[in-house]
């Protein structure tokens, strides 16, 4: 029989391609847990995934009522859960910028919101994942594979926040004593720390707290139930739709600055390779850490090893600019 992987965001870039890593392995049925059941339905018949490999199901996770029937669908369905991989998100990086340049052309927009009024890229990136981890954390704890699995999509741009990385675009990731947090999240409030409302930024704290959030788990959870939480950095896929915002100019140049300059781009197809083994691999049977890579030929990406950061190492570097000072004191 089968493993059962829920992948959210499985409709395009990283989840579509670990999505059909994983369908195609015979191993696997991969829940597609998409807000858009057509396109991701389409999308996985144009990629030839196996007709008993795949299920859609529909998930918005910017509305907590969506996750709530999310999990009681695939409670429906009656089948063991193994894996889980939070990887859907939202990007806007120009959303605070509104009429900066030629209004109209670049229009920014503001702030957007939730179903449950909170700001966008803070409830699909981290609320709704915190909501999906801790309802499904229970069926976790009953599948018969061991380790389960949940994993949480990081980012470099969360990880590593200061000048030392040459080229790191500001603004940096800094979810300030969770002062957003404290006053409700919701409007006026737009971000964590309660400043000024930055798209970009908003995206970066949402990924830290995805990376809090798998640290967290993994302190109060794996010891007593086994399953492994890890988040991974899969490259810079400097071509997926996470960028579908971001001004034309820049979609064109980044790729090509990833590929040239800094070496750090990977393809959808090798990315969605490293995400797939660190659902299925025995070598990412791991909790509590963060898997990193570098480009396309990766940095000990293939063998595993070289690729898993010491956890301790990458919390001191978390803890270094301040936001993870809150890790150890919030509850979160
Ligand atoms: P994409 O935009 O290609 O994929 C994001 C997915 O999230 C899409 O399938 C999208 O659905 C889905 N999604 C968006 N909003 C919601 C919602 N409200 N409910 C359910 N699903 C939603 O981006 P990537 O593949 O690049 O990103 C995947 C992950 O990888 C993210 O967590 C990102 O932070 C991380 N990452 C990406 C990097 C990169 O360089 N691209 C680098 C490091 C990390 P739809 O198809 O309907 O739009």
């Amino acid at each position: 029989t089968k493993k059962t992987v829920v992948i959210t965001g499985a409709s395009s870039g990283l989840g579509l391609a670990a999505a059909r890593e994983l369908a195609k392995s015979g191993e696997w049925r991969v829940i597609m847990a998409c807000r858009d059941f057509i396109k991701a339905e389409t999308i996985a018949k144009e990629n030839d995934f196996p007709k008993d490999s795949y299920l859609v199901l529909h998930l918005d996770l910017a509305a907590n009522s969506s996750v709530r029937q999310f999990v009681s669908s695939f409670r429906a369905l009656n089948i063991p859960l193994d894996a889980l991989v939070c990887n859907a998100a939202v990007y806007f990086p120009n959303a605070h910028k509104e009429g900066a340049f030629f209004p109209g052309l670049f229009p920014g927009g503001g702030p957007r919101w939730s179903a449950d009024g909170h700001e966008l890229s803070f409830a699909t990136n981290y609320l709704g994942h915190f909501l999906l981890c801790n309802l499904l954390l229970e069926d976790l704890k009953k599948s018969s594979v061991k380790p389960a699995r949940c994993i949480i999509l990081g980012t470099v741009t969360a990880s590593i926040n200061d000048k030392e990385v040459g080229g790191m675009i500001p603004p940096v990731a800094d979810i300030g004593r969770l002062e957003g947090m404290e006053e409700g999240m919701k409007a006026p409030v737009t971000m964590i720390d309660n400043g000024r409302f930055n798209g970009a930024k908003a995206y970066k704290d949402s990924k830290v707290c995805d990376v809090m959030l798998m640290r967290e788990l993994h302190k109060r959870y794996h010891a007593s139930s086994g399953v492994c939480f890890s988040s991974l950095y899969p490259g810079c896929i400097a071509d997926t739709a996470l960028f579908r915002e971001h001004y034309p100019v820049f979609r064109f140049l980044f790729p090509i600055l990833q590929k040239g300059v800094t070496n750090a781009y990977v393809s959808e197809e090798e990315a969605g390779k490293r995400l797939a083994k660190v659902v299925a691999d025995d070598n990412y049977a791991q909790s509590g850490v963060y898997f990193s890579w570098g480009g396309e030929s990766g940095t000990g990406g293939a063998g595993g090893a070289d690729a898993i950061e010491n956890v301790d190492a990458s919390a001191d570097r978390f803890l270094q600019y301040g936001s993870f000072r809150t890790l150890k004191e919030s509850e979160i």
